[in-house]
């Protein structure tokens, strides 16, 4: 079976972990550093935290940026649902912002409209969180200058979006945004297994960040408010988590992110070879801003509307013949625990209408030509049929 995405991992990625296994540590020590270190020096950013998973950094990504009970976090309705469910971990209540349905992104214009109203309501968020959907970048610049003009944090939920570019600077740089948040899941650019990071250049957030992910507690002597000079000394000063990533699976990650640009030009190739083979099926697709590249995440395709009713059944044809297609995403507000919240259909039609369109094919860098002309010749033959229908 063929599935939209998967890890690549190769025999130097193998013996990075075996090597951390025969070692003195295997929990967080000198190679989970390293890994950061090594993830400042691709994005750029002055620093960052290795976490234990995408989500547990959007966790504190909020927490340090002080989100609480009576804060309001927005972010898209096209994403998955970890993008809204951090700000809820925090007692913060959700609200969402429609996409553009070129971009899929969020849309600014939208965004503008919404924060006009909340200011004279006296409901503007506290954080926005910004998600490259299929790694593509968001307009960070004019979502930067807004959030700016409110006073409002920015988080990028770059989960899809590792090794993409935005105005001549990797994602993650944090120029546009107070903290990045990465995801390293087998379906994400690079993996270590589970995974995630936070990177910021702001030095405040980071420190709080690093206290939550290991308990609340600091080690550093010139912060603890007891004078004490004995080294197994520690203090906690706020609830925190286990959010460590472990040595393990940093060995994996940071293995990984020496192949990360090679994975990115191995993605785009197989998205140009989609464009090119799918040319005449009348499929639309995700436009990119022309500052941006994209880190090909997903392959979305856009069905026509004729296609919409049979779109159950192109998925279940292709999955007979091997391939095993997916939807990104069902709009986070229509599922049952976000329509319990109060989330209604028809709150976000952009999100909706970009749903019932939806389909992402097959995109990773192990994936075969073989493999490829088997997604392209199969899903051709199963849209020509229905075109005549
Ligand atoms: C994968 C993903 C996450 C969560 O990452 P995990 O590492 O799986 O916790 C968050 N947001 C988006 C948009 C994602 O795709």
């Amino acid at each position: 079976m063929i599935y939209y995405g998967k890890q690549s991992i190769s025999e130097d990625d193998i013996s990075a972990v075996v090597d951390v296994l025969r070692s003195e540590l295997i929990t967080q020590g000198p190679v989970a550093y390293r890994f950061e270190k090594a993830m400042c020096d691709y994005t750029g950013a002055l620093h960052s935290i290795a976490c234990s998973s995408g989500t547990a950094a959007l966790h504190v990504a909020c927490l340090s940026l002080g989100v609480g009970a009576g804060d309001i976090v927005w972010t898209s309705p096209n994403s998955f649902v970890a993008s809204a469910n951090c700000a809820l971990y925090c007692g913060a209540e959700v609200d969402f912002v429609d996409i553009d349905l070129e971009t899929l992104n969020i849309s600014v214009p939208l965004l503008r409209e919404k924060l006009e109203r909340a200011y004279i309501n006296n409901t503007l968020p506290k954080v926005l969180i910004i998600v490259h959907f299929a790694g593509s970048p968001c307009d960070m610049a004019s979502i930067k200058l807004l959030a700016d003009h409110y006073n409002i944090f920015v988080i990028e939920d770059a989960c899809h979006a590792l090794g993409a570019s935005y105005r001549e600077e990797k994602v993650g740089s944090c120029q546009y945004s107070d903290i990045t948040v990465f995801s390293f899941h087998p379906v994400k650019s690079i993996t270590s297994g589970e995974g995630g990071m936070l990177m910021s250049n702001n030095d405040d957030m980071v420190r709080k960040a690093r206290m939550l992910c290991n308990q609340g507690i600091t080690r550093d002597s010139s912060r603890m408010l007891a004078k004490n000079e004995d080294e197994y000394f520690y203090e906690q000063h706020v609830l925190g988590f286990n959010y460590r990533l472990t040595d393990l699976q940093a060995a994996l990650g940071l293995s990984q992110l020496r192949r990360l640009d090679q994975f990115i030009e191995k993605r785009q190739a197989i998205a140009a070879y989609y464009y090119a083979q799918l040319n005449d099926l009348g499929f639309e697709y995700q436009q990119l801003l022309p500052e941006a590249q994209s880190a090909h995440h997903l392959h979305v395709i856009k069905l026509t509307e004729t296609h919409i009713p049979y779109k159950r059944k192109i998925y279940k044809e292709m999955k007979l013949k091997g391939v095993v297609l997916n939807c990104h995403y069902i709009p986070i507000h229509l599922q049952p625990f976000f329509k319990a919240r109060g989330f209604m259909e028809g709150d976000y039609p952009n999100a909706e209408k970009y749903y019932r369109r939806a389909l992402s094919l097959p995109i990773y860098p192990d994936l075969s030509e073989s493999e490829l002309s088997l997604v392209v010749n199969e899903l051709s033959k199963c849209v020509k049929v229905l075109k005549n229908i």
